[in-house]
């Protein structure tokens, strides 16, 4: 599935050597500050640099291509797919881009299939995953040959409905018209998510394969096993299964068993039911990503050599693989610039107070010690500043005390007027807004490199006062008569 420079090609190493991208980066935070981009209208910025995202894009397939795969698979191999979590980044340039190299998209929303949709993204590499979908949310899915997973027995019951699984019980086909021959009459692929329950990682806000996950159908409660393999034996048209144990946190150890739980019970489900049915196996995303320093690690090509090494049977050709990486595809490849507004002590503290903070670091912010961000002081003119550290807080623009990027943190002396680099910060950050104190979504920019010259274009403009009173309901009549 995968194009794009690189792949098949290039030798599944790391990323590039790690200067490079820093120095990138450096290169278009010193441009962003001598175009004057940081103005009062809009004192923050996110940056995404795509030369970084197409090299890590890169770099997961081919980490994950088959031995004989140069390119797309060679005859008679399994065409695996990587998607990207939509939620990781909702930005529709940066799905296109995503896009035109191969990769699909993960969505778990209507609204994150419009995006993908609207990248340009086939349906028959989108896939699915919400665990509250509407009858209706089935329909468009099952309509559009987009795949699902599901997430539970009363959504099968659903799928049952709509597809006409019942053949057998006589109903007829609402949507897709199966025929009694047992397929479905949707270009779908429908597939099961199950949670191997197999504990949490570091973070237990991100960790979905506890004993007690909201997600999937738990593999060890009693009688869940035998059930998942007689619902396949007697639904041909499930042919897949998906697991994502977690997100950031996660061992690489304890995903690869969960995957291995998952292909295990594919080989009890074809051997049950007498024939090749499971022909895809989604692994899910969360590959941890690292936040303290400026390497792609773990690289994809780790991870795969430890799925080789718990789940051998993942490779052995026989299915289809799906990935759904989110943060490790693209955390490292965005960053926000802010203007420090001011800079005052309190209590012996030295603060810098910025436009950063809960509506672009949310997660940052509500849990300091599982997100800590990597900064970098600038001075007015976008270089690094070099100066003995001393500890300082670094604030946000909101109204909460605990509005903080950073505390205590030994930094370069942060003067007014200076810029703040906040790194890693390419997903679930500027492009998740959190709507606190109507303030704006920001103006998210991307550079490339070309001839040696850097080349910006602009994903999103920052959301106007016109846009946020909308958004408000402020275009909302007043009631003619009052009750
Ligand atoms: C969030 C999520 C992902 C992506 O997780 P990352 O940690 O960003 O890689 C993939 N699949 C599912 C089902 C998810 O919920």
């Amino acid at each position: 599935m995968c194009a794009g420079p690189g792949h098949g090609t290039s030798p599944a190493r790391g990323t590039a050597p790690r200067s490079r991208h820093a120095d990138r980066r450096a290169a278009a935070l010193r441009d962003v500050a001598r175009r004057g981009l940081l103005t009062d209208e809009t004192p923050l910025l996110g940056i995404v640099d795509e030369d970084r995202v197409r090299a890590r894009a890169a770099e997961l397939c081919s980490a994950f291509s088959r031995p004989e795969g140069a390119g797309s698979a060679a005859p008679g191999m399994p065409a695996d797919l990587h998607t990207v979590a939509v939620k990781a980044a909702p930005l529709v340039p940066l799905l296109e881009l995503l896009g035109d190299a191969g990769l699909g998209c993960e969505a778990a929303s209507r609204g994150e299939i419009a995006l993908a949709l609207r990248a340009g993204v086939p349906p028959e590499r989108i896939v699915f995953d919400a665990p509250a979908k509407t009858r209706s949310d089935i329909r468009f899915a099952l309509a559009r040959g987009i795949s699902l997973n599901v997430d539970g027995w009363q959504e099968l019951d659903r799928i049952d409905e709509e597809i006409g699984h019942g053949a057998a019980a006589g109903t007829a086909s609402a949507v897709t018209g199966a025929d009694a021959a047992g397929t479905s009459g949707t270009a779908s692929r429908i597939g099961v998510r199950v949670n191997p329950q197999r504990g949490a990682g570091a973070i237990s806000a991100m960790s979905t394969a506890t004993e007690t996950s909201k997600f999937g159908v738990g593999l060890r409660d009693p009688g869940a096993r035998e059930a998942l393999v007689e619902v396949f034996a007697s639904r041909p048209w499930l042919t897949q299964l998906h697991v994502h144990s977690g997100s950031q946190g996660m061992a690489m150890e304890q995903m690869a068993l969960g995957i291995r739980d998952a292909v295990e019970l594919a080989e009890e489900i074809d051997s049950r039911a007498g024939r090749h049915q499971v022909t895809r196996v989604d692994i899910g995303g969360g590959l941890t990503t690292n936040f303290s320093g400026e390497d792609d690690a773990p690289a994809y090509a780790e991870y795969r050599a430890v799925l080789e090494e718990v789940a051998p049977a993942l490779f052995s050709g026989r299915r289809e693989i799906v990935t759904e990486f989110g943060r490790s595809l693209l955390a490292k490849a965005g960053t926000l610039l802010t203007r420090v507004e001011y800079t005052k002590s309190t209590g012996g503290r030295r603060i810098a107070v910025t436009h950063a903070g809960v509506q672009v670091a949310t997660r940052t912010v509500f849990a300091p010690e599982a997100w800590p961000l990597r900064l970098t002081v600038l001075a007015p003119d976008g270089t690094e500043r070099i100066a003995p550290a001393v500890p300082q807080d670094v604030a946000g623009p909101a109204c909460f005390a605990g509005d903080l990027l950073a505390r205590g943190r030994l930094l370069p002396r942060i003067e007014t007027g200076d810029l703040l680099a906040v790194h890693d910060t390419g997903a679930y950050s500027f492009s998740t807004h959190f709507g606190y104190n109507a303030l704006p979504r920001i103006r998210v920019l991307a550079h490339r490199e070309e001839a040696g010259q850097i080349r910006w274009r602009t994903y999103r403009d920052q959301q106007s006062c016109e846009e946020l009173l909308a958004e408000a309901g402020a275009g909302r009549a007043r009631p003619l008569t009052r009750e």
